[in-house]
């Protein structure tokens, strides 16, 4: 579904500098334009974090309602897991089996040699991430019954007849309105045509439109950077830093071609993802139990998958995908993508024009904190001892070596090699996070600072990005913000049964 109808199909500022040999020399950053928003494109990948990621958040906003131990009861809440091994593990606990979204795990033979390889380099496998441990996994996925979990499909769909429940389709939100105290008291949007609507509220309003849209709507609403808005000729609600503290996980494609393919191959099952997943969480210091870098690897038999990534999804240029295709064609290849957890790097948002309807400017920022195109060489460095492995060595493994005359001036496999490709080939993993931080734009209880009756709850309230993908974050932050509404505004319920 990337650059489709239902993509918002944003790419990056090119800064000359990450990304050059991307097809748009920048970072297409793919973003869901439809109901469920991005969970109804995203790879399904189910994954919570790290249990100090939440500790070092809730220190951060001096909130502890944000503390693991307070989180977990949120995530458990919309989770429906059905994996009986999970369940009769010592992990059963960290779940629940009768939420609204569904997830179930892989189960592939196809990857057990890849898993053993990693064990061989001193990682674990492990049968779940979830409660933080680090190690090998075959993932969750937000499927169920062959069918994705998106927001939409697992929240909206059983509530869809609800009375109170009124949904626009197709309209853009284009400003919130304040009254004179401040206070959010409606908004106005443009469907799809051009009819001007305007929505009052009763209570409060609530923005969900994602860590792109979000800043973007709160900046022409006049809560944002006072020189930014004031440049733009936006009168000034609040002056706060929205926008920035982008941050995103940034990764790197290594391909590594392993043994030669039987003639046939099985035809694809339709209702499985297409192609097996192995997710590896790892920290350099191995007595570390947080994780430095994920390593997401594909497992590709078919070369229109390969192309496909290489293509599609990475936007790489057409002769490197063409290189790649060439030199591993007929064999299997497992493509690997070590991303950062931990980038210390920032970017921003910020308007283009005053016109709802122009793309905002994203300004990735990445590597330009140079500790993090370190770290992304040693992340890569870690991942290909890999090749030394029984299991590797047996399918006489090789890394693909990418014709890349940017990076010609250094010796192949050097450190400079691997900044220089960590920097050229970056990638994004999709997880833009930051840009209306709790405890800069919003407060603990995700209320806009300075304006009153206004709220943010979705992805870009987190303060740092979490140790893995963030859907499962985004959505525990909703089912968090559902309750302090509710309590905020004296609504009794008692369907909180996990807390
Ligand atoms: C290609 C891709 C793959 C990914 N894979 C994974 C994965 O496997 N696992 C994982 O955990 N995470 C994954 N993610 C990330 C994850 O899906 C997102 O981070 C998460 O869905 C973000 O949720 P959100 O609510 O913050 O924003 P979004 O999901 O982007 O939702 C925002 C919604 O608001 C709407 N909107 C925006 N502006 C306006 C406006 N002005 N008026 C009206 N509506 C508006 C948008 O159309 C959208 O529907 C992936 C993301 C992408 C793009």
């Amino acid at each position: 579904m990337k650059n489709s109808h239902v993509d918002w199909n944003y790419t990056s500022v090119n800064d000359n500098y990450t990304s050059q040999y991307t097809k748009s020399r920048a970072v297409e950053m793919t973003r869901g334009k439809m109901l469920g928003g991005s969970s109804s494109l995203n790879f399904m990948v189910y994954v919570r974090g790290n249990p100090h990621d939440f500790d070092v958040w809730a220190d951060t906003v001096k909130d502890k309602n944000w503390k693991y131990e307070k989180v977990l009861p949120y995530f458990k809440k919309s989770e429906r897991l059905t994996d009986s091994v999970i369940r009769s593990s010592h992990y059963g606990a960290y779940h629940n089996y009768k939420g609204y979204m569904g997830v179930q795990r892989q189960y592939h033979p196809d990857v057990d040699g890849y898993m053993q390889a990693y064990k061989e380099l001193g990682n674990k496998i492990v049968i779940d991430t979830s409660t933080g441990d680090l190690g090998y996994t075959q993932p969750l996925f937000t499927i169920s019954d062959g069918t994705r979990q998106s927001t939409s499909n697992a929240f909206l769909s059983p509530i869809k007849d609800r009375t109170n429940l009124h949904v626009w389709k197709n309209t853009l939100v284009t400003k919130i309105i304040f009254d004179r105290k401040k206070n959010a008291v409606a908004i106005e949007a443009l469907t799809s045509d051009n009819r001007k609507l305007t929505v009052k509220a009763r209570r409060e309003i609530i923005v969900s439109a994602g860590s792109i849209n979000t800043p973007q709507l709160l900046m022409l609403s006049g809560i944002g950077p006072r020189k930014h808005l004031q440049e733009m000729a936006i009168p000034v609600i609040s002056d706060l830093p929205v926008g920035e503290n982008f941050h995103d996980h940034q990764g790197v494609p290594l391909a590594f071609k392993m043994g030669k393919l039987p003639s046939f191959q099985p035809p694809q099952n339709p209702h499985e993802i297409p192609v097996p997943v192995i997710i590896g969480y790892a920290a350099l210091n191995r007595t570390q139990s947080y994780p430095d870098y994920q390593n997401f690897d594909l497992v590709l038999r078919n070369p229109a998958f390969l192309l496909g990534f290489c293509t599609f999804v990475f936007g790489l240029e057409d002769a490197l995908c063409r290189q790649l295709n060439e030199s591993c064609e007929s064999h299997e290849v497992l493509l690997a993508v070590p991303n950062t957890m931990h980038p210390k790097s920032r970017g921003k948002i910020l308007l283009k024009s005053k016109d709802p309807k122009d793309y905002p400017l994203i300004h990735g920022g990445y590597y330009s904190n140079p500790d993090d195109l370190e770290n992304q060489a040693t992340y890569i460095e870690d991942v290909i001892r890999v090749i030394n492995t029984t299991y590797f060595k047996k399918a006489n493994a090789e890394l693909v070596r990418f014709d890349l005359p940017a990076c010609a001036g250094y010796e192949w496999g050097s450190r400079e090699y691997w900044k220089c490709y960590s920097r050229e080939l970056l990638v994004t993993v999709y997880h833009y996070t930051g840009t209306c931080a709790m405890g800069s734009v919003v407060d603990s209880r995700l209320r806009v600072s300075g304006v009153r009756r206004l709220r943010v709850v979705d992805a870009s309230v987190m303060p740092f990005i979490t140790s893995g993908n963030i859907n499962a974050p985004t959505i525990m932050i909703g089912e968090k913000g559902a309750d302090m509404i509710k309590e905020d505004n004296n609504i009794v319920c008692s369907c909180n049964k996990f807390l």
